[in-house]
């Protein structure tokens, strides 16, 4: 499935059946009508888990009320469809804000604990499901909502957050948020020759509010070159209730209406973009940045002309862990395999996680990097290649990252994680109700 930075080409959301409950009994009257049914969020995630051609797909777009807002215990209990930009703008009235937060504001709430997404620091904060504190649900075998959390209906807990929607419904959930510290920020850029240098910046600063790495995959002599971006928060700029930093979140672009007229990538121009990204780098090497732009910086950035330029085609993306001890070897196989096969890579980022194996949800420890690869059907033999290399490295994919990942590779990578999730979903759906492209993808 072909992707464009974040989301599909705008006719692919043309052609999905959406339903749209008004309140809980439109909802529990579709449930008893329907026979295959799936959640959608804002339907922002890169592989569309929450579409298949044998369901509907359920929005809880009317499902956005903060059911509490305990500020004293820092405590929100909202419905599921509300989004995060929703939810900080509530919250910031207080000072208040969510430590984990994905790079687009338009999000759900429901779709981040379904994905267990990560935000800024995955090193230090962990994965969205930390912050998590219990889930109202109706699951495919309950007509009515149930709770879950991490003592009463712990395994629906913990199956749910990373569950890709196929554990049931979301309806609301109570999430831990915190106080905002600063919202000022002092961003230093480092220059680096390869990615382990990288790896050392990052470790070394894993303290750091936020930080992440950029690498430069044009084929060539400088491949594996980068910048590693910290962010510090800076000193004596407490924020103050009613401060003035605290800004609305405003969302720029709207991105399901996109479509992608030309195509303007190819190694060539990846090659030229990549040095001038540098070049313009090097005359910034520090700056200050508040805290929206450090949360959503594709919102700050001109990111239309990005969208424009991906043309018809598009991008492949591939989101991986790798164990920290493996990372050299991976990398050098990397490099051999993109020369042998000819393809470039032009998106990624770098992170470093310190969590464990999960369920089927993203996290482990090591090395993170996000790649998007031209989407080429000349490039089909290389990604045979590729998830080879990331299974033989003991690496993860990101299972709402990456669409072409086959369901053997998932097996090697997850493993009995993997098995245990298939035995779970038997247990909790037992007439396989809620149907996506991912269920259709795992089912052995
Ligand atoms: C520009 C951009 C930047 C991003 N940055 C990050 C990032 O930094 N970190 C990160 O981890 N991700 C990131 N993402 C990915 C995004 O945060 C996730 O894919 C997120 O889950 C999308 O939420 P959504 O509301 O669009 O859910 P959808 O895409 O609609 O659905 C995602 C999954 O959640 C399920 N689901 C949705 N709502 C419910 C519900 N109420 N009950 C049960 N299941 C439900 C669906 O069935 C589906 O399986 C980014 C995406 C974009 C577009």
């Amino acid at each position: 499935m072909k992707k464009i930075v974040g989301t599909l080409d705008k006719s692919f959301y043309e052609n999905i059946k959406i339903l749209y409950p008004k309140n809980l009994q439109e909802l529990k009257n579709i449930l008893d009508v329907e026979k295959k049914i799936i959640t959608i969020g804002s339907g922002l995630s890169f592989v569309p888990n929450f579409f298949s051609k044998e369901s509907v797909s359920i929005s809880l777009t009317n499902f956005k009320k903060f059911l509490k807002l305990d500020y004293e215990n820092n405590i929100i209990h909202v419905e599921a469809g509300i989004t995060v930009r929703e939810v900080l703008n509530e919250i910031s009235k207080e000072n208040k804000y969510l430590k984990i937060l994905p790079g687009w504001p338009e999000v759900t709430i429901g779709g981040c604990i379904a994905n267990n997404i990560h935000g800024k620091n995955p090193y230090v904060d962990g994965i969205f499901q930390e912050i998590v504190e219990e889930i109202h649900l109706i699951t495919p075998n309950s007509k009515e909502i149930i709770v879950a959390n991490r003592k009463i209906n712990s395994e629906i807990f913990y199956n749910t957050c990373g569950g890709y929607g196929l554990t049931g419904l979301i309806i609301s959930a109570k999430l831990k948020i915190n106080s905002i510290i600063n919202t000022s920020f002092f961003q230093k850029k480092i220059f680096t020759n390869t990615q382990k240098e990288s790896l050392d910046v990052l470790l070394k600063n894993k303290g750091s509010f936020c930080s992440y790495a950029w690498h430069d995959y044009s084929l060539g002599r400088k491949w594996g070159r980068g910048i590693v971006n910290l962010f510090y928060e800076k000193k004596n700029t407490k924020n103050t209730k009613n401060s003035k930093n605290l800004n609305k979140v405003e969302t720029k672009f709207n991105l399901l209406k996109y479509t992608q007229p030309i195509n303007f990538y190819n190694s060539l121009s990846i090659k030229f973009l990549n040095n001038l990204y540098i070049f313009f780098n090097s005359f910034s090497k520090e700056k200050n940045i508040n805290l929206d732009e450090l949360n959503f910086p594709m919102n700050s950035f001109p990111i239309y002309f990005w969208y424009l330029l991906n043309g018809r085609k598009g991008f492949i993306e591939s989101q991986i862990i790798i164990p920290f001890s493996s990372f050299e070897n991976f990398n050098s196989e990397l490099k051999d395999l993109t020369s042998k096969e000819n393809v470039s890579i032009y998106g990624n980022v770098m992170k470093v996680f310190n969590g464990e194996k999960k369920n089927l949800s993203f996290d482990g420890r090591g090395v993170c990097i996000n790649y998007e690869f031209l989407n080429d059907h000349k490039n089909e033999k290389f990604f045979e290649s590729y998830y080879n290399l990331v299974s033989n490295h003991n690496g993860i994919t990101s299972l709402y990252k990456d669409s072409k990942i086959s369901k053997e590779h998932i097996n090697l990578q997850y493993n009995d994680k993997y098995i245990y999730f298939l035995n779970f979903l038997e247990k909790i759906d037992l007439n396989k109700k809620f149907n996506s492209i991912f269920s259709d993808k795992i089912k052995l």
